[in-house]
């Protein structure tokens, strides 16, 4: 991604960890053959008040509890490891944690686990929990944008919620599903035509693999060097060359659920960087530009512009761009240094 969402965004992950607490004293009271206590005394004191009303939570509950009643102890233990591992989403993530997905458990606890979990995650809106968690990665995050694909614009707070897309899905997942560590604002585009429920944890071949964590500290940048831009057949399509830096297994990932290559190649560069080279015609006028050393300077300019743009306006594929036009213009490439000359000075 783009850039991290910040931690803190995840402050208000009460009701998934009640909920865990909860289900770790339903396996602990099962193990010692006790009696459970009834509903809500079964909730953690500090949030019986919030949810002794949610029957629809209780009733789940109760399904669940029983479907867990009908497994011998090594199933159940079975059912608590994966509960445990699920939500050990950061370490999950970046390969140092191995996770169980629901379908390795006895299929009598699958529906059950997944009910209860959507319907904790259903919950998170009637408590208001998702819209805190969207409002503080909105006012943290400068560019405002989906940093998976840095194309698609969020809305404010107040708008029709964007998409908050279950990073591990709940298919597999189902006990991280309530769990803001897992929730990911994105933008409709990314999540539903690109991710989908597709397991960032495997290949399509099967192999587990590496994912970055959206709250951590890890992103990525985008570099076209490598780029020839007037490329063959016609001398003139650039022939793009993308690259994800650092080149870590998680940008690969990331490249990959997204599929921003093509996205990039043929949503933005493709049509775009004719209307990028006017542009930047356009400001070297400005600039008074005569002869071929003025125009260097209104490129290095324009790229150090570029940059400090960042995200917005998708300004990061457009330096990436000039950055490689940069690099040939000091290369004397004379396909260029004639190209821009022909669009500045010498119209
Ligand atoms: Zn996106």
């Amino acid at each position: 991604m783009l850039y991290n969402y910040p931690p803190e965004a995840t402050n208000g992950n009460w009701l998934h960890w009640c909920l865990a607490q909860t289900l770790m004293q339903v396996h602990r009271e099962l193990d010692l053959k006790k009696t459970l206590p009834k509903w809500p005394l079964i909730i953690p004191d500090e949030y019986r008040e919030k949810l002794k009303l949610k029957h629809g939570l209780r009733d789940k509950l109760k399904t669940y509890t029983n479907a867990l009643k009908g497994l011998s102890d090594a199933e159940r233990q079975r059912v608590l490891e994966t509960l445990v591992s699920q939500n050990q989403i950061r370490r999950v993530l970046c390969g140092r944690r191995s996770c169980k997905r629901i379908d390795s458990l006895p299929e009598t606890i699958r529906e059950p686990a997944k009910d209860l979990f959507t319907c904790a995650f259903g919950l998170l809106t009637s408590l208001e929990i998702r819209d805190s968690h969207y409002q503080t990665i909105y006012k943290r995050s400068d560019a405002k944008l989906c940093p998976f694909c840095g194309l698609e614009y969020f809305d404010a707070p107040g708008a029709p919620r964007e998409d908050d897309d279950h990073y591990l899905p709940k298919s597999q997942y189902p006990f991280a599903a309530a769990n803001l560590w897992n929730l990911v604002p994105m933008g409709h585009k990314c999540n539903s035509r690109y991710k989908g429920t597709a397991d960032p944890l495997m290949t399509g071949g099967g192999i587990r693999r590496k994912v970055l964590n959206p709250y951590g500290a890890q992103c990525f940048t985008i570099s076209l060097i490598g780029t020839v831009p007037l490329g063959p057949p016609d001398g003139i399509t650039p022939s793009w060359q993308i690259a994800f830096l650092p080149s870590f297994e998680e940008a690969t990932t990331w490249e990959e659920l997204f599929d921003l290559s093509t996205r990039y190649r043929r949503d933005v560069l493709d049509p775009h960087w004719q209307k990028w080279l006017e542009e930047f015609g356009a400001f070297a006028r400005e600039k008074d530009v005569t002869d071929e050393a003025s125009l260097r300077d209104a490129l290095a300019s324009y790229c150090r512009i570029m940059r400090a743009w960042g995200l917005s306006d998708r300004a990061f594929l457009k330096s990436a761009y000039f950055d490689v036009i940069l690099d040939e213009f000091n290369k004397q490439n004379g396909h260029i240094i004639g190209l821009l000359s022909r669009i500045t000075y010498d119209r």
